[in-house]
């Protein structure tokens, strides 16, 4: 066999979310609230939490950039409109009082006319949003842009590869977003045959000397899966799911009635869909072409303020386990075990099998 060919069948160990934990250690923490968890954004200032929403159509509208920026954390308009709907998302979203509100482009066709736009009304961060961002066209769209605009905080993505974070942070970005085929309604490792698992790729940029921000993006199901990502190397988590379904995500609510164990049982439900699902590339340019999700629905969850105060207990409790003041700290301390599938059950709530 050549060299060539070994390296092609290297199989490296890789890991998830569910199958690492953080070992707790001794701490001196008095009180959760002295623990500091926000974050510093190159050109756009301190967030408050280390999360930001994603730029979906079921997710980031002005109402939820308009709820989250209030509070100081960050959103992603979506950009599955014409310049003039993301527009209006974005002045409602600054009207309403939000302290940061990014938005998302892509890299062909008019998004250098919404890059002006966008920051003439005082985006704060630009996300050049495509499925593969470790692309020639992606290159070219970041140069152009840092012509222009040489302060604007550009968020560029998406890659799983510390070879592409590399090349986006050289390229001029100063956040790339890390994650590709992780998300909850992602089918791109079932159609395509790639991806990372995300925690993973987290962990492998992690390594390089590069100062671009790393934003963990796909996959993260709870407060734990946040502060895994951040224990890996993450600057900022990136939520879909986990913001979706509340009052401040796009849509309405859905009634749904149902028999279970013999029961009728009504629930609320929001739709949260791919991008890339046919139901939303039918909606947005009235086509498909890949299709890389679904379209699915999930629990109604009342405001988004309180999906963010059980994301801030979560993470303020995560830092203390591990005994540290700030994630700057919480990552040098961090320390990884991985766990078994037993490990695994037992992590999960399991009163129903006593
Ligand atoms: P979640 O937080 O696990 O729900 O994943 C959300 C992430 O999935 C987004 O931030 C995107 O990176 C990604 N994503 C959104 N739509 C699609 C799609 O249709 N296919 C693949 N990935 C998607």
């Amino acid at each position: 066999m050549s060299s060539q060919i070994d390296l092609k069948f290297r199989f490296p160990r890789t890991v998830t979310f569910d199958d690492v934990l953080l070992v707790p250690q001794m701490s001196s923490i008095e009180s959760r609230a002295s623990i500091d968890i926000s974050v510093n954004m190159k050109n756009v200032g301190k967030l408050s939490l280390p999360i930001v929403s994603s730029p979906m159509d079921t997710v980031t509208g002005s109402s939820m950039a308009g709820a989250l920026g209030k509070r100081g954390v960050l959103s992603i308009l979506h950009r599955y409109n014409t310049q003039n709907e993301q527009s209006t998302l974005l002045s409602t979203a600054k009207s309403a009082g939000a302290r940061f509100t990014g938005a998302a482009v892509g890299v062909t066709g008019d998004f250098m006319q919404r890059v002006r736009s966008l920051v003439a009304m005082g985006v704060d961060v630009i996300c050049l949003d495509i499925a593969h961002g470790h692309h020639t066209m992606m290159k070219a769209a970041i140069e152009q842009i840092r012509k222009e605009f040489s302060s604007l905080h550009i968020m560029a993505g998406n890659v799983a590869t510390r070879e592409a974070f590399e090349d986006l942070s050289d390229w001029g970005a100063d956040s790339v977003r890390v994650g590709i085929g992780g998300g909850s309604i992602c089918s791109t490792r079932i159609k395509t045959g790639h991806g990372v698992p995300t925690l993973q790729s987290v962990l492998d940029c992690a390594q390089s000397d590069r100062d671009a921000m790393i934003i963990a993006d796909g996959g993260i199901r709870t407060s734990g899966d946040i502060v895994k990502a951040l224990a890996a190397g993450a600057d900022l988590v990136m939520l879909g799911s986990l913001l979706a379904g509340t009052d401040e995500s796009p849509g309405e609510i859905i009634d749904v009635s149902e028999v279970v164990n013999g029961s009728q049982v009504y629930t609320k439900y929001k739709a949260y869909r791919g991008m890339a699902s046919v139901e939303a590339q039918i909606d947005w340019r009235g086509h498909t072409s890949s299709v890389e999700g679904v379209s699915s629905k999930v629990p109604y969850k009342g405001p988004v303020s309180d999906s963010l105060n059980m994301i801030e207990n979560g993470v303020r409790s995560g830092l203390s386990y591990t005994g540290a003041n700030n994630i700057k700290h919480f990552q040098s301390k961090a320390k990884f075990i991985r766990q078994t599938n037993a490990g695994l059950q037992e992590s999960k709530t399991h009163v129903h099998n006593l």
